[in-house]
């Protein structure tokens, strides 16, 4: 313990306090994390054992789970930014990468689930890059 991150929503509605460590950081390609994010993957940390403080805006948030499995969902109602989801019956709490305020002190470990990713999701390493909107 001791390692304290902080994070928020979009609109500033929700704000928290983590502390904990990341324990794995994967960037999941799976369908499910395609639609909630919009996105070719999401990037969840990890975080086992952690605990979690919402300094603003928990009765903002809504949860989703997807029956029969294990995923589940915190987002904000207002602006519906990802959110960490305290999965409390196994202790852990999944926190996505984007919505954190402090630095992430450990890299991407994996791609997963790549066996079901987008069929724009190849070779995108090798698209050009801008600092800004191209103009
Ligand atoms: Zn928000
Ligand atoms: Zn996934």
């Amino acid at each position: 313990m001791g390692h304290l991150h902080t994070g928020s929503c979009l609109c500033g509605a929700a704000k928290f306090e983590l502390d904990g460590e990341f324990k794995k950081f994967f960037l999941c390609h799976c369908s499910r994390c395609r639609k909630t994010s919009g996105s070719a993957h999401c990037a969840n940390l990890f975080a086992p054992g952690a605990t979690i403080k919402w300094l603003s805006g928990e009765d903002k948030l809504s949860y989703y789970h997807l029956e029969g499995s294990h995923f589940a969902r915190t987002f904000c109602s207002v602006c519906g930014s990802n959110v960490p989801t305290d999965a409390k019956a196994r202790s852990l709490v999944v926190v996505p990468a984007g919505c954190l305020d402090t630095d992430v002190d450990i890299t991407a470990q994996a791609h997963i689930f790549t066996g079901s990713k987008g069929n724009w999701d190849e070779g995108l390493d090798k698209v050009p890059s801008f600092e800004g909107m191209p103009t």
